[in-house]
């Protein structure tokens, strides 16, 4: 028998010298080109069956397209292949594959080009956002009265820079819809947990308190699991800074609103109360800065402090405290009456 190529007398391997057969040799076969799957409008790939967002298409992605797509010869013992980007032309990748391996006892070594392309597709993130898909609602409200346009604006505002921060490690951190009711605005966000985050920085900002409820929506059949969407509610306080409040049988004028409490001069004893946002529906708005009215006080005694009642100039007796020291016969002050009890503002 000889060699079908040189017609050597050697030992054959099929139908070949042993140098004839490693010079035909092929270590693996390659395809026309290789693919890998990138959204087409976040580039997340897909990455053995699971979508990843590096941002990039980094050398591993290219590294799995080539790797599965190839076929080693199974004469080839001891593989090792590596995979380098060459060129990048837009959606096509340039790439080489070295390959090393054993065969016949002598180790082979050989570079193959290949194409690697990428193919488009959606991933399931943004196939949720252009469906409109939400699986909550921050619903903003004000209690008792209309929202302000101003603090619309500034919800507006505060949601978009959550929004913004919150995308970059969650990509249903977005508004799908924004909805203006008569009752306030709905802003329909495709993630629960970023939801719920915004509205709990919401009444940090703005005060207020958070109401959260929430309704089976669907059934997910691979996971065998109701689907839930939430409302959350944001209900502005109904009073604001320097507005009147009624609570526990005091009046107080707002000093502050905070994120867990809200503080308050309380018109009886003059001193500063902190309320907590769980005492809010105990409370009352009674009045604001322009119920405030000027009087004369008309005596002074070291107990009693005596003003025209605004609204009928008869004469009222206040009792007198501390802060109230600074107050002189025939000083204008300014006052408030509030369930027909005259408070003066100290200043
Ligand atoms: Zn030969
Ligand atoms: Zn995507």
């Amino acid at each position: 028998m000889f060699c079908l190529l040189c017609n050597s007398e050697e030992k054959l391997y099929d139908g070949l010298c042993k140098s004839c057969y490693l010079k035909e040799f092929e270590l693996i076969e390659v395809p026309e080109y290789a693919t890998f799957t990138a959204c087409s409008h976040c580039g997340a790939t897909l990455k053995h069956d699971k979508w990843i967002h590096t941002g990039y298409y980094d050398d591993e992605i290219i590294n799995d397209a080539i790797q599965k797509d190839i076929t080693v010869n199974k004469e080839l013992k001891d593989v090792e292949i590596t995979t380098e980007i060459i060129t990048n032309r837009g959606t096509v990748y340039d790439c080489m594959i070295h390959v090393y391996g054993q065969v016949l006892d002598e180790y082979l070594e050989k570079d193959y080009p290949i194409e690697v392309k990428v193919e488009k597709g959606v991933c399931p993130d943004c196939s949720k956002f252009y469906s409109g898909y939400y699986e909550a609602v921050i619903q903003l409200r004000a209690d008792d009265r209309k929202l302000e346009d101003e603090e619309i604006a500034s919800a507006d505002e505060f949601i978009s820079n959550e929004i913004q921060r919150l995308c970059k490690t969650n990509k249903l951190a977005y508004v799908s819809e924004r909805i203006v009711l008569k009752e306030g605005v709905d802003y329909q966000v495709g993630s629960h947990n970023a939801a719920h985050k915004i509205a709990e920085n919401m009444q940090k900002q703005f005060g207020g308190i958070i109401t959260e409820s929430r309704k089976i929506v669907g059934h997910d059949k691979s996971k065998s699991r109701d689907l839930y969407r939430s409302w959350i509610s944001v209900r502005l306080p109904s009073f604001h800074k320097n507005d009147f409040i009624e609570y526990k049988d005091n009046i107080l004028k707002i000093e502050k609103i905070g994120s867990h409490k809200f503080v308050g001069l309380n018109l009886r004893t003059y001193e500063n109360e902190s309320i907590s946002w769980k005492e809010y529906d105990k409370i009352k708005k009674v009045g604001n800065t322009e119920d405030i009215k000027t009087t004369t006080v008309t005596n002074v005694t070291p107990t009693e402090i005596q003003v025209l009642d605004p609204d009928n100039y008869m004469t009222v007796d206040l009792k007198k405290n501390k802060e109230l020291n600074f107050i002189n016969i025939g000083q204008e002050i300014n006052v408030i009456k509030l369930k027909n009890e005259i408070y003066i503002i100290s200043e």
